[in-house]
């Protein structure tokens, strides 16, 4: 006790050494609740001395500054990727253990050699029952067989296509069986033949999302390619034809058709009842487009107005307002033909029927600036009904700026062909969508035999590991995502 200053009494240090304690221990007591709060994952995988240890050796193996590492292997970082609920799943992964845990990466030597031998794998990447990614169900590619083909033949695709998406392969279905609506829209209107009013077109749109149809282009459909579908949904083709007043329209001083475009820092502005400014509004964008295509003709100014210009009468060129509307729509939807004077096609006789078309690409190419870059199909006007082996021939030696016409659409009231199975790719059937045809166009939709799309995400590698995220790979929850282990590949 001889420390003890003099004149404070003994229980003043008693007391003061009690609060210390207390406080300490109340301290302590909020910092282990705060770190528990900010770090379930910590405490989780802390009683694992093996996830410690083995943990920096297969995240360190990686040839790549390892975007693995930020994406699984921390939590608060993963969480900010992951939009996707199937990455959500993964993010709390402890996945050090788990990929510790497989056998291929316990391998003392990470050669890919030792480790997968000098077999061609496909192994499904999954979450286990805790959440965690993990790759599971090898399926070995027989020797001298395409990996590609033989998966394929696995998932029972009997056509397919196979393309490079961002970060990994995309092996989709080219659906052989079923059927793909294609809509044919004319104008924004009240009247009962070829008019929707913008009511049920606002109306469409939001059906087709609720009731998981995916917009593709006409010439995706055309081509078959459906690697931008997720698993499950269903393939629709929506254009309108004509180039009518209200495809797109323009806010202008006084006269809608004849008036000044008012002019606006950002540029024009849409009027909002017209078609393309409900598309903007509600159809999804698919890498900065919106699969809609516009069908120009040019028996009328395209779109109507003139922006307050002098009208150069027929074939109406240089209409600075079309080309600007032209502009805009080949770099925001696509671009179809729907020939120059449209007449029907065996009224005109073919030969002139196929000129016609010539010159109406060629005007739809000078008003962009050179070459129109979505144009690839064409409506016919007032459709076709039976499409001769003549007008087959003729339409499809069609070229311009070294590139031929994919297709055409009539306009007959049924279902599309399975791209699988097209039949006549210049006679691809079309719905008509107006006022009078509501209900019809409605049923026809709801009792569709539809095309579900089906597609696997490819990950290649020279050895067994987890991919980047689905989401990062460009995966829809929907879709199965494989890696493929190519010994001395990848
Ligand atoms: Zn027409």
């Amino acid at each position: 006790m001889s420390g003890r200053p003099a004149g404070r009494p003994f229980w003043v240090l008693v007391v003061w050494y009690d609060n210390l304690v207390k406080h300490f221990l109340v301290f302590l007591a909020v910092l282990g609740t705060v770190f528990y709060a900010l770090s379930p994952l910590a405490a989780e995988s802390a009683p694992s001395p093996l996830a410690a240890e083995s943990a920096p050796s297969p995240l360190a193996a990686e040839p790549v500054p390892s975007p693995l590492a930020a994406e699984y292997a921390v939590s608060p970082a993963a969480a900010e990727y992951a939009p996707s609920p199937l990455a959500a799943k993964t993010a709390p992964s402890p996945l050090a253990a788990e990929y510790a845990a497989s056998p291929a990466a316990a391998e003392p030597a990470p050669s890919p050699l030792a480790a997968g031998g000098q077999k061609t794998v496909f192994w499904r990447y999954t979450l286990n029952r805790h959440g965690n990614a993990v790759l599971t169900d090898p399926l070995e590619v027989p020797e001298g067989e395409d990996p590609f083909a033989f998966l394929a033949s696995q998932r029972g695709f009997d056509k397919w296509l196979l393309s490079r998406g961002k970060k990994a392969f995309i092996l989709s279905e080219k659906a052989v069986s079923g059927e793909v609506p294609v809509l044919c829209f004319h104008k924004i209107g009240r009247q009962e033949r070829f008019a929707l009013t913008p009511e049920r077109f606002r109306r469409l749109l939001r059906y087709l999302k609720k009731d998981g149809w995916y917009m593709v282009s006409d010439y995706q459909y055309l081509q078959g390619d459906f690697s931008r579908v997720p698993t499950g949904l269903k393939p629709i083709v929506m254009g309108a034809d004509d180039g009518g007043h209200n495809n797109i329209e323009y806010q202008v001083y006084g006269d809608s058709l004849t008036g000044r475009i008012r002019p606006f820092a950002e540029g024009p502005r849409m009027e909002r009842n017209c078609m393309a400014y409900i598309l903007e509004k509600l159809a999804p964008r698919e890498e900065g487009r919106i699969n809609f295509t516009f069908y120009v003709s040019f028996d009328a100014i395209p779109f109507r107005q003139l922006g307050g210009q002098r009208n150069p009468g027929f074939p109406y060129r240089g209409i600075s307002v079309v080309e600007q509307k032209i502009r805009y729509l080949d770099e925001n939807f696509i671009l179809g033909i729907h020939s120059l004077s449209h007449e029907y096609v065996y009224s005109m006789g073919i030969d002139a029927f196929a000129e016609d078309i010539l010159r109406a690409w060629e005007i739809l190419d000078d008003y962009a600036g050179g070459r129109a870059e979505t144009v690839r199909a064409l409506a016919f006007p007032y459709g076709v009904g039976e499409v001769t082996a003549d007008v087959y021939r003729k339409l499809s030696a069609l070229s311009r700026n070294g590139r031929f016409l994919a297709g055409a659409f009539d306009l007959d009231g049924g279902c599309a062909r399975p791209p699988g199975n097209l039949g006549n790719r210049f006679d691809v059937s079309r719905i008509n969508v107006d006022n009078e045809h509501w209900n019809y166009a409605m049923a026809m939709l709801e009792n569709a035999d539809a095309v579900k799309a089906r597609r696997d995400f490819i990950w290649e590698s020279s050895s067994k590991r987890l991919p980047p995220s689905p989401y990062r790979l460009g995966a829809a929850p929907s879709d199965q995502v494989w890696v493929l282990v190519r010994p001395g590949g990848g």
